[in-house]
């Protein structure tokens, strides 16, 4: 199954569409089939729109005829995560409070894949304002793991994840503020990448912790994510956190780069709550660094513990302010039959709103109330300096970090019904976020129960190169990234 089209590479197909054997047309076509056939079981998409996607196609190949090719992404199908921005477009969070809206513009990251020449197919599920690990905190319904239909495919960006491990995408964009696109990856058997804070502009994602979101790509190969980077990175004068860096051709780049690495383990990063079988897959991964003759070097980050309760309440303070905007006036859903303003915001928003998103609106408005501001909010930001430090320190001796992505494989629909059980399912992830890094999650292997494991690169901030070099030499050692589920 795996040469079927719609499980090959973007390297491997944009040479086919480049040597005129294959059209974006047909391309399309095959993934539109395979739409068909599989997403009843899988549901990642939101909504989808096959006749735009094949115009998107025909218009590819049209340039191609006329010697325009935009690239390695021109005529390649691309799924988006439903809060990034296409214009014209649905663009609902999977939140019943933005079931309605249509986008009138294009989010910088869609901007840029159009620039690409890249066909713009479908948006993609997740949790309720990308807040959750599993995607069942979508108003629309939970999305399923390819690999077993009872399980979660990982959230937030699960929609991304899942359609790409079911071959209902070749590529796709997820956004990670604490893990959403690199538990996913793990989880769905795929490679996820978060880059550094600052190089991929968030105008036009929807916001929900602005000083932790980044978008990022959900890709079959390392590879694939560098070229998927490579077209949405750079500045962007519309964010204002957008970093001025140069953004290189991380493919070619990336060809030029080769260890030995010193690699540094985490030493609170191999703790209670990890699954043995991902324990042991990771354990072989470093075994196959030390066998390549890279430095493994045992590290400490010391306030790792810190992690979880900082970003609760950087996230929850940032998201109760960047959702105020969801008034039934300006934005969304409006309750009918209202008596006065008041009135007309507090049940707009009661009904517009999941319970998790509740949650974190009320626990992000206490950290920020006058009284509780500097004993919480204040302290995190402090705590959250410390976190940066522990990483800035760590690389003094190290290229890169390695640990687990997710403690546990995909676990099954329903099963953490505990707000605090679904919160831990990011401890590995979190403190990348609040440190601001790049890091990817790459396929290390399958638990006996055949779901798959992921390993997290964790790389110095702006070093996309470097990180994507040692992720790549991984995978060429191994081939799970080969493997595909049976659907
Ligand atoms: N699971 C984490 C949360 O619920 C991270 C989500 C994300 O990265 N968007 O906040």
């Amino acid at each position: 199954m795996a040469s079927a089209l719609h499980y090959q590479t973007i390297a491997g197909l944009s040479a086919q569409l480049a040597a005129g054997r294959l059209s974006s047309v047909e391309l399309t076509r095959a993934v539109l089939a395979r739409t068909e056939a599989v997403e009843g079981r899988i549901r990642a998409f939101n909504s989808r729109d096959e006749a735009d996607a094949l115009k998107q196609a025909a218009d590819s190949d049209a340039r191609r005829a006329a010697g325009r090719s935009r690239g390695p992404l021109e005529g390649i199908p691309v799924g988006l995560k439903d809060v990034i921005a296409v214009t014209d477009q649905p663009l609902t969070a999977s939140s019943k409070m933005l079931a309605n809206f249509i986008s009138p513009y294009d989010a910088t990251v869609t901007a840029k894949l159009k620039q690409a020449g890249a066909v713009l197919w479908g948006r993609l599920n997740l949790d309720e304002f990308a807040m959750g690990s599993s995607t069942e905190n979508s108003a629309f319904g939970p999305t399923r793991n390819p690999w077993d239909l009872t399980r979660v495919p990982g959230g937030s960006s699960g929609g991304s994840a899942a359609a790409l491990a079911a071959g209902t995408a070749l590529a796709t964009l997820g956004s990670d503020t604490g893990g959403s696109i690199r538990q996913p990856a793990a989880l769905c058997g795929v490679v996820g990448l978060k880059p550094s804070y600052g190089l991929v502009s968030r105008y036009g994602l929807i916001a929900f912790a602005s000083s932790l979101d980044q978008i990022g790509p959900f890709t079959r190969t390392v590879e694939d994510a560098a070229i998927m980077l490579g077209a949405i990175a750079g500045h962007d004068p519309l964010d204002s956190t957008s970093y001025r860096t140069d953004v290189p051709d991380y493919r070619t780049a990336l060809a030029g780069k080769r260890g030995p690495w010193r690699i540094g383990i985490p030493k609170e990063y191999f703790g209670e709550g990890l699954d043995p079988e991902v324990g042991a897959a990771v354990e072989k991964a470093i075994a196959f660094y030390r066998s390549q003759n890279c430095e493994i070097k045992e590290v400490s980050l010391p306030h790792t513990q810190y992690c979880l309760d900082t970003y609760y309440i950087i996230a929850t303070a940032e998201a109760s302010s960047n959702l105020a905007r969801f008034d039934g006036i300006r934005y969304g859903h409006r309750a009918a039959d209202v008596t006065d303003v008041e009135d007309l915001y507090s049940r707009s928003r009661a009904e517009g709103f999941g319970a998790e998103v509740k949650r974190r609106i009320i626990l992000g408005t206490y950290v920020l109330s006058s009284g509780y501001y500097d004993a919480y909010y204040l302290r995190a930001q402090k705590v959250r300096t410390l976190i940066r430090q522990d990483f800035l320190n760590a690389y003094q001796e190290v290229d890169a970090l390695l640990t687990p992505t997710s403690p546990v494989p995909a676990f099954k629909l329903g099963e953490k019904s505990d707000p605090l059980a679904m919160y831990l399912c990011d401890i590995y992830t979190i403190g990348v976020n609040l440190a601001g890094l790049p890091a990817v999650s790459v396929p290390c292997g399958f638990t006996t129960g055949g779901l798959p494991i992921g390993l997290q690169l964790i790389g110095q901030p702006f070093r996309e190169t470097e990180l994507l070099a040692i992720a790549r030499d991984y995978e060429q050692g191994h081939d799970w990234h080969t493997r595909v589920p049976s659907l």
